[in-house]
C-alpha cells in the first residue's frame, strides 16, 4: 500500500482526500492529520439558543461548481439551500444604504449603477463618468487595488464601497491588497486599457447569464460540509495530531507528530500540505526553503463573529423593516463592527428552527488590527449589540449569545501575491510526491480552496503511478 498524508483537516485538506478516494486507486490509503481537537478548519457550526449557526464560513458561492457539486456528491445536495435575500447595505453617512448591485467589487460599469444610492456624492458620480475618457498608463505589473482605484476614480468610492467589499472578504485593506489577485477579471482588461468603468462594463458582459443563484448554504449549517467530505473519502482521520516538521528520506517523507517529549514519526509516499501558509512555510523550512520563505511573507487577518439571538415578540425590540440580509461598514465609519448578516432573515433553514428568533451574526476585526480582538467576550457582545442597535433599531436584551474568536483567519493578498504563488508551486512542484492546497494560493472561498484541493491530489497521483490509474 502506498500512503499519503494530508496535513489539516480544513475544507482543502478533507476535499483533497475525497478527490484521492475518487481515482479508484486500491493501492492507496490516505491519513488525514489535523492539529485541533476537530476537523473542519474555517467551517464551524455550533449552538445558540439550541439551534445550529455557522460561526466561520456560512454560505458558498453556487456559480462556481466545485463545492456545491461536492457537496452533492458527499450526499449533502437535499441540505442545499438558497439565501431568501442577497441585497445588503452600506452603513454609512448615517444611515443603511442599498449596496449597489452590478458592480465588480464596488467598481461600478457605469454611473447610473450608483447615482441614485446615496453612498456616493456628485463629485465621485461625475468621476465615475468621466474615467473612461481619462487617459493614463494601463496596468502594468500588479498594484494595491485601492491605490489605483483612487488614482481613477477619487477616495470616496475607495472608502465606501471597496474597503467594505473587500473587508467582507478579506478583512483586509484596500491599500494593500493586490489588484491582480482580489479583481483578476479587472486586471487582465486594463493591462491594454486603463478604464476601471469599462473594464467593469466588459467583465459584466462577459459573465454567463445564469438565473442561478449566486450563493448556497446547507440546511444544519455550513459546517456540516468538511465532516461529510472527510466520512465520504474513507481516509483515516487523527484529530489533535500537529505536525511539527517534514523531511525527506530515502523511499518518501517523515512527518514528525507529536508533543516535543514524546515524538512520534509518520511515514508516508505522498503529502499534501492542506494547512495555512504559516505552517506550510514551518513545514517547508528545508524541503523547499524557498517556497517556505515565500509563504512565510503571506500575513492573515484574525477576526471574530458574535452571534445574538434576539425575540421577536418583545415590544419593539426588532424592527419589522430590516431590508435584506445584512450591511456592511465602510472603516471610514471607526465603528466595532465590519459587517452584520441578519441570519434568520437569510436562511430559510434558520428561520424554521428559530421562531420567535432574529439570528443576527457581527463581525470584528480586520488586518492587523488584533487589538480589537483582545477584549473579553462579553465586550464584544456590548459592542456589536451597540453598533446593531444604532444601525438598525435592534435592541432588547439577546437570549443567547456566541463568540467565535479566529486567529489566522483570511490570509492577505498583498500586492505581487499571484508571482508569490507561482514561485511557491514551482518549489514545491520540484519535490515530487508533494502538494499544497488551501486559501494561501487561488482564492479563499471555499470553491476554490476545492478546486485547489483537487489540483493537489491529481499532483501527487502523478508522482505515484499505478496501472489501471484513472484521471479525476
Ligand atoms: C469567519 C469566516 C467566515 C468566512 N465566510 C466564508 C463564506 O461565507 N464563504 C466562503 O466561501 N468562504 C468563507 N470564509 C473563508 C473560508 O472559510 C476559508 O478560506 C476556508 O475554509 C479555508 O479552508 P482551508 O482548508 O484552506 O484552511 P483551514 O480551514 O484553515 O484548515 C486548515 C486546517 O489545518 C490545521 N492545521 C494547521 N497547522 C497544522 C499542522 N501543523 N498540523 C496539522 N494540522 C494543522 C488547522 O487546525 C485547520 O483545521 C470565511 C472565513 C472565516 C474565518
Amino acid at each position: 500500500m502506498r500512503e499519503i498524508v494530508i496535513v489539516g483537516g480544513g475544507i482543502a485538506g478533507a476535499a483533497a482526500a475525497w478527490f484521492l478516494h475518487q481515482a479508484g486507486r486500491t493501492d492507496l490509503t490516505v491519513t488525514i492529520l489535523e492539529g485541533s481537537p476537530r476537523i473542519g478548519g474555517k467551517l464551524a457550526t455550533a449552538e445558540l439558543a439550541g439551534i445550529p449557526v455557522d460561526t466561520g464560513a456560512e454560505a458558498m458561492l453556487n456559480r462556481r461548481p466545485e463545492a456545491v457539486d461536492l457537496a452533492r456528491a458527499v450526499g449533502l445536495g437535499d441540505a442545499l439551500r438558497h439565501p431568501a435575500t442577497t441585497s445588503a447595505s452600506v452603513w454609512t453617512r448615517g444611515g443603511l444604504r442599498p449596496l449597489p448591485a452590478g458592480t465588480v467589487m464596488g467598481i461600478p460599469a457605469d454611473e447610473s449603477a450608483v447615482a441614485d444610492g446615496g453612498i456616493l456624492g456628485p463629485d465621485s458620480i461625475a468621476r465615475i463618468g468621466a474615467e473612461p475618457d481619462e487617459p493614463g498608463p494601463p496596468l502594468s505589473g500588479d498594484v494595491a487595488i485601492g491605490k489605483y482605484v483612487e488614482r481613477r476614480l477619487g477616495r470616496e468610492i475607495v472608502d465606501l464601497l471597496l474597503e467594505p467589499l473587500l473587508g467582507g472578504v478579506y478583512a483586509g485593506h484596500a491599500d494593500e491588497l493586490s489588484l491582480e489577485a482580489t479583481v483578476p477579471q479587472l486586471a487582465a482588461q486594463l493591462r491594454s486599457d486603463p478604464s476601471l468603468v469599462r473594464a467593469a462594463a466588459r467583465a459584466k458582459a462577459a459573465a454567463p447569464t445564469s438565473d442561478a443563484p449566486v450563493f448556497a448554504g446547507l440546511d444544519g449549517g455550513v459546517g456540516r460540509l468538511v465532516p461529510a467530505v472527510a466520512e465520504a473519502s474513507g481516509a483515516v482521520v487523527r484529530t489533535d495530531t500537529t505536525v511539527r516538521a517534514l523531511a525527506r528520506n530515502a523511499t518518501g517523507w517523515e512527518l514528525l507528530t507529536g508533543p516535543t517529549r514524546a515524538p512520534a514519526t509518520v511515514r508516508a509516499d505522498a503529502v499534501v500540505l492542506a494547512c495555512p501558509a504559516r505552517p506550510a512555510s514551518r513545514l517547508l523550512e528545508t524541503v523547499a526553503p524557498g517556497a517556505a520563505a515565500d509563504l512565510a511573507e503571506i500575513e492573515y487577518a484574525s477576526m471574530a463573529t458574535i452571534a445574538l439571538a434576539y425575540p421577536v415578540q418583545q415590544d419593539s425590540a426588532v424592527p419589522a423593516d430590516l431590508a435584506g440580509s445584512g450591511f456592511l461598514v465602510p472603516p471610514v465609519e471607526r465603528r466595532s463592527i465590519k459587517a452584520a448578516t441578519y441570519s434568520s432573515r437569510k436562511w430559510g433553514w434558520l428561520a424554521e428552527r428559530a421562531p420567535g428568533l432574529l439570528i443576527v451574526r457581527a463581525s470584528i476585526g480586520r488586518h492587523r488590527e488584533e487589538a480589537d480582538l483582545q477584549r473579553s467576550d462579553e465586550e464584544l457582545v456590548a459592542a456589536a449589540r451597540d453598533d446593531l442597535a444604532a444601525a438598525t433599531g435592534i435592541a432588547g436584551e439577546p437570549v443567547d449569545t456566541l463568540v467565535q474568536r479566529w486567529g489566522g483567519a483570511l490570509p492577505q493578498y498583498a500586492v505581487g501575491h499571484r508571482a508569490r504563488v507561482e514561485r511557491i508551486r514551482a518549489g514545491v512542484a520540484a519535490q515530487p510526491g508533494l502538494a499544497v492546497a488551501g486559501a494561501a494560493y487561488d482564492g479563499l472561498g471555499i470553491p476554490a480552496c476545492v478546486a485547489s484541493a483537487r489540483s493537489a491530489a491529481t499532483q501527487v497521483l502523478a508522482a505515484l503511478p499505478a496501472a489501471g490509474t484513472m484521471t479525476i
